[in-house]
């Protein structure tokens, strides 16, 4: 009698014949599937054909190649393994588990198994070419290292003010700071434990605060409590109508149309541009990072919505500057965030991820904040990013959410007790924006919550319903979903090609706007592994750890590539826009265009810079004007005059136009002081800044004890 065998794995006697014949045609089908190079499909008929015959190990082979094709790397080596175990002596299998092992990075494992394949056939070239290919990897990877580690010294030894460059998200409601230490991006936390702290300046009877304590007194102090600040940056006064409605401090007309804010400082009216408020948030995140590191900071990355124009960049470059910080890159805040998403990528490269990580991905960063929402389409290759187009709502967030809750709660309140306690009342409205925050937060977690606050003698506590917050907000929700429409359009990216929806921004915690988003991409997991608070910041950091030449093995491997958000012109007769620059032009970029006269003997030309989408320059955004003199006195339309874009990498913008017949002395540079603070006036606001330092210092630490002793 024939001995029985033990366990389950069948025998080649075990299979039938049919059973062999049947495999056999599954296996011409799969075969002929990856020579069409339908991986997934040839996978499926060697899956079935190793269910009719799992004796044959060319069936694992080739399922093996399959997996591999498409990245299953954990699947690959285990059907190699599979099919060594069956058939040690053949050396293809050797060379399949080489190859998936190699794919998944591991080159010692890698090397190991095409030395097997050359152990038992000396004359395969498979392992013989594999084998030569990742000894050359190896060296690579050593040489790397070994650069790496000299840069990581010379990098360790520079002077710690000098090594780090902190990366900070200035954000509308809520800002954060973080720094590349110990070969990772630190989120740091703020002097009360925090690591967000909210963009809030008061003026209070004791001095300046910043932060949780401005925000926390903001009731008692409407008038000098300053917030939003972010929304009117860079921004001339007569675009800001609809952001002072909702200001509870005065902002008014400066020089050249600038917002200037109103508030009482030890009893004199002061204004202040809204850099230099942005400034001492700055001021306070730089704080924050010295005394996490102990040691003076000063430079800075500093993130802004893709969507900011070039004044609102200057502007927010100025308050670092005023803020004592030289900025050395200001970085679009979807780009931040695809960093902090791309790291987390390369980190966990060849690790178990079931398919390991496809070489090119498509990836959409989703940014809904406080104040603003961003929505931009990028590519992430080999460690390079490239935005591909971008799109957005200025006035679109949280507090969008928050101002719509307290809205419809006032008016129930009103129906309910038959009196408006809120309407033209700055204290009222404060406390229930605040209350109304608060049971916003709780109804991403929980489906009820109470608004509750005190208004007077009147306790409001009010139950909610997350149906109810969901109904209320869902206009404001839907217009998520219009950006992100556009952005695909301008990409020309069908929604099925994107790879990755990437959440950031506190507001994308609420419920509705993730299942909205999850339709619009037919029930497409959204991706949360970035932390949607503090992934901006650390992208930022990440982009500080590159300028300042950290090289860490995950940061090296990092480029960026960005692109203006809107597309700037020049203003043409009857104020045609004439486009230089197409939006979601990646930059750096230089673009030159032709211009002419209008008239015979026309020696001067008045050029107006104008960025935006709209034909007419009526509906555009002026960035600036400028005068040549000196053109070639000729009939209408025969001087030629090259007006040439340039915009760096920090997305600022310079023009210059020169007549190619007469030459030097046509050309000019762009006067663009439109809203943009001279050197001096940021030195002189910088020596302000400095004056005050000392002075706030020794408020805030007032202001924190009464806060310990109940005070506040
Ligand atoms: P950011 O500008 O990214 O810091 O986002 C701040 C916004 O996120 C604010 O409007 C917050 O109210 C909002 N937010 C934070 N946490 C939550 C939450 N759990 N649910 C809903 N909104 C939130």
């Amino acid at each position: 009698m024939p001995p029985k065998r033990k366990g389950k794995k069948p025998i080649k006697s075990d299979v039938t014949p049919e059973a062999r014949k049947e495999a056999a045609g599954h296996k011409d089908l799969g075969n002929k599937d990856f020579v069409a190079g339908n991986y997934d499909d040839a996978a499926k008929h060697f899956s079935a054909a190793i269910e009719a015959d799992p004796t044959d190990h060319i069936f694992y082979s080739n399922r093996s190649a399959c997996y591999a094709s498409v990245g299953k790397l954990s699947a690959a080596v285990s059907d190699a393994e599979r099919c060594i175990e069956l058939k040690p002596e053949w050396g293809k299998g050797y060379s399949r588990l080489g190859t998936a092992l190699f794919k998944r990075n591991d080159l010692d494992g890698a090397q190991k198994a095409f030395a097997g394949g050359l152990a038992v056939d000396p004359n395969n070239v498979q392992c013989d070419d594999g084998l030569a290919e990742v000894k050359a990897a190896k060296a690579k990877r050593e040489k790397l290292a070994a650069d790496r580690a000299a840069a990581d010294l010379e990098h360790m030894s520079m002077d710690p003010t000098d090594r780090y460059v902190i990366g900070i998200d200035l954000g509308t409601t809520y800002s954060c700071v973080s720094v590349w230490k110990d070969g990772e991006a630190q989120v740091l936390a703020n002097s009360e434990g925090d690591r967000t702290t909210p963009s809030w300046v008061a003026f209070t009877d004791d001095g300046r605060v910043v932060g949780d304590a401005a925000k926390r007194q903001a009731a008692q102090n409407t008038k000098r409590t300053l917030f939003n600040v972010k929304r009117i940056i860079g921004r001339q006064f007569s675009e800001c109508g609809e952001e002072l409605k909702l200001f509870p401090f005065t902002v008014k007309e400066g020089d050249g149309g600038k917002p200037l804010i109103e508030v009482e400082v030890d009893e004199e009216m002061k204004t202040f541009t809204p850099e230099q408020i942005s400034a001492m948030v700055l001021e306070k995140m730089k704080k924050t990072a010295e005394v996490a590191l102990g040691c003076p900071i000063k430079k800075a990355v500093i993130t802004v919505p893709a969507y900011f124009n070039d004044a609102q960049r200057r502007q927010t470059k100025d308050a670092g500057a005023i803020a004592g910080l030289d900025v050395l890159r200001i970085i679009n805040e979807p780009t931040a965030a695809a960093l902090a998403y791309g790291l987390d990528k390369n980190n966990t490269e060849g690790g178990e991820g079931e398919g390991g990580k496809p070489k090119e991905q498509t990836i959409l960063v989703f940014d809904l904040g406080g104040g603003t929402f961003d929505v931009s389409l990028l590519k992430i290759e080999d460690g390079v990013f490239t935005v591909l187009a971008t799109a957005g709502d200025t006035h679109l967030g949280g507090e969008d959410f928050d101002s719509a809750l307290a809205e419809d709660v006032a008016a129930q309140h009103k129906k309910k007790a038959g009196a408006d306690i809120f309407t033209g009342d700055d204290k009222a409205q404060r406390k229930l924006r605040t209350a109304c925050e608060r049971a916003k937060r709780m109804l991403s977690s929980s489906t009820g919550a109470t608004v509750e606050c005190f208004v007077g003698e009147h306790e409001i506590a009010m139950p909610y319903t997350r149906a109810r917050f969901e109904k209320v907000c869902e206009p404001l929700f839907q217009r998520c979903v219009d950006s992100v429409k556009r952005v695909l359009a301008d990409a020309s990216i069908k929604k099925e090609a994107v790879d990755e929806i990437v959440l950031v921004g506190g507001s994308t915690r609420v419920p509705r706007v993730q299942q909205i988003l999850s339709d619009f991409f037919d029930g497409k997991s959204l991706c949360k592994s970035v932390h949607p608070d503090e992934a901006v910041a650390f992208g930022a950091a990440v982009q500080g750890a590159i300028l300042s030449g950290a090289r860490d093995a995950a940061t090296s491997n990092l480029l960026l590539v960005d692109v203006i958000p809107l597309s700037l012109g020049v203003e043409c007769e009857g104020k045609q826009f004439a486009k230089v620059v197409p939006r979601n032009t990646p930059v750096p970029c230089k673009k030159k265009s032709e211009f002419t006269t209008v008239y015979d003997y026309q020696d001067e030309i008045d050029v107006r810079i104008f960025e935006g989408e709209r034909s007419n320059c009526d509906g555009n955004h002026l960035l600036g004007e400028f005068q040549i003199t000196g053109v070639e006195r000729a009939k209408k339309g025969e001087p030629k005059i090259d007006v040439q874009f340039e915009v760096n990498t920090n997305g600022l913008l310079t023009v210059t136009a020169r007549d190619r017949e007469t030459g030097a002395n046509a050309e000019v540079k762009l006067q663009h002081d439109r809203g943009r603070l001279s050197p001096e006036e940021i030195q002189r606001m910088c020596a302000e800044a400095e004056a005050m330092r000392a002075e706030d210092e020794r408020a805030e630490r007032e202001f924190e004890a009464a806060m310990e002793r109940g005070e506040m």
